[in-house]
Formats: structure tokens, sequence, C-alpha cells
């Protein structure tokens, strides 16, 4: 049984207060208790010290929103795992759809970061998704299968690695994958890694859904068998529909 996984991705939002001030109401929403499935939190660099050290005695896990390649150097407003490491960070998130977009990143460099961050003994969460394009034009499955091959080669330690399928055209859009839309991705996921890596390791792979997901839809896309958790924008900003959410994956 694989336990699912929801981690909020804050992106460009909070600042060092305000992301200290929203990892405190999510912890104390979800109360005392342990939680049933895996959550995180990924607030920008800055405030990463700060919110690590709110969450520190929490199960909450705290996720840095990407890393760069090389141990160090000259690499003005990069960052590098073993920084992120020394913050406390366990996860951390590679190759967003925003990251593709915006800042150039391809199948070739997202594969040197997973690589690195694991080989520093990090967990990798690594997003993949086709665009609205790709989707009309038929083409969602190769895109995919594209990504997570090249993403994950050289790849040995899968056992440190959560997949996040992450369709462009629902991210921030208010637009979600049916749950039948995205289970059948994450199945076509399952099954190229399963020709990489065998059946056990497929099945034990968890694969994220990330994509305006929401309280009111969180549940009906949780219950897909092949759906592990999900990566959360927009919702993950407020406390309480980042707990309904956590809730939901429970
Ligand atoms: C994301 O950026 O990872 C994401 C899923 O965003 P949203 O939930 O806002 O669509």
């Amino acid at each position: 049984m694989r336990k699912k996984i929801v981690v909020g991705n804050w992106k460009m939002n909070k600042n060092v207060a305000e992301g200290v001030a929203l990892a405190s109401a999510i912890l104390e929403q979800l109360g005392g208790n342990g939680l049933d499935c895996e959550a995180g939190i990924a607030p920008a660099y800055p405030v990463l010290s700060e919110v690590g050290r709110a969450i520190a005695e929490s199960p909450l896990q705290l996720v840095a929103q990407n890393c760069h390649y090389e141990d160090d150097g000259a690499y003005t407003g990069e960052v590098s795992v073993r920084m992120l490491d020394s913050l406390g960070c366990s996860y951390i998130i590679v190759g967003h759809s925003e990251r593709r977009q915006y800042f150039g990143e391809t199948n070739r460099t997202v594969n040197l970061r997973v690589r690195k961050a694991l080989a520093e003994g990090m967990r990798v969460i690594l997003c993949v998704g086709e665009t609205l394009e790709e989707r009309e034009g038929g083409i969602t499955e190769r895109i995919v299968t594209g990504q997570v091959r090249e993403g994950l080669a050289d790849v040995d330690d899968l056992d440190r690695v959560v997949l996040a399928y992450e369709p462009v055209w629902a991210i921030g859009t208010g637009k979600t994958a049916t749950p039948e839309q995205a289970d059948a991705v994450h199945a076509s996921i399952r099954a190229t890694v399963r020709e990489m890596y065998g059946e056990a390791s497929a099945e034990e792979l968890r694969i994220q859904y990330g994509g305006s997901v929401k309280p009111s839809n969180a549940a009906e896309l949780f219950a897909m068998p092949n759906i592990d958790g999900g990566l959360i924008g927009g919702a993950s900003l407020k406390a309480e529909d980042f707990v309904a959410i956590v809730s939901a994956a429970g």
C-alpha cells in the first residue's frame, strides 16, 4: 500500500513573516495528531530557514522548489543541494513546468538536478506534464513518457523519487483534469516505470497529481487507483484549504 503524499508549492508567494504565519496556521489546524499521509510545504528559498524552524518538531516535511546541479561555484542566483540540505529540506521539487516554461529547463538539465539531489541523499519530486497544445495534438503520452524516461535517465534510487503529473493546462487555471483523465496518464507513467525498473518498483512509486486541486475535488482525485496524493499550488496558500486537502489524502 503506497502512502499518499501531499505537498504545498508556495511558488513566489509569502515572505518570511507570512510564511511562518501560514506554516503555524497549518500546524494548528492539523492538530497534534500524526498524519496518515506524508505532507510537506515548499516555501521560496529565502523563507525556508524560518519556516523550517517553525515546523521542526512536526510531521510536515520541508521541501525546496528547485536546486542547481553543481556542488558550488560561479552560478549567480542559484542554490545548491547541499545548501538546501543544511536548511533541513528533505525533498526537492525538480522540473516544475514553470521552470521548464520560463527558465529554459529541459529534460536534460532536469535529469542533472534529479541525479545531484539523489546523490546528496535528498528525495525528489520530479514533475512532468503536457501542454494544452500537446494534449489537443494527441501526444500527451509521448511527451510524458519522454519526460519520465529522460528525467530518470541513469537514476538508480527510484525509492527516493516521487513523480508529479501536472498537466500544464490545469496549473493555476482552475481547470482540473478529471479523475479518469489523470488516472489514465498516471497508469501510463507507471507502465513506463515498470519497463524501466520492474514491477516491484513501479508498484511502490508514488505519483502525485497537480493542477487546480482544491478541497472540493481532492477526495475524488485521490480515490483513483494510480493517484497517490497531490502537488498543490494556489490552494496551499490558505491553511484551511491545504489542511482539507491533506485530510482528503488521509
Ligand atoms: C503547481 O504549480 O504545482 C500547481 C499544481 O498549481 P495549482 O494547484 O495552483 O494549479
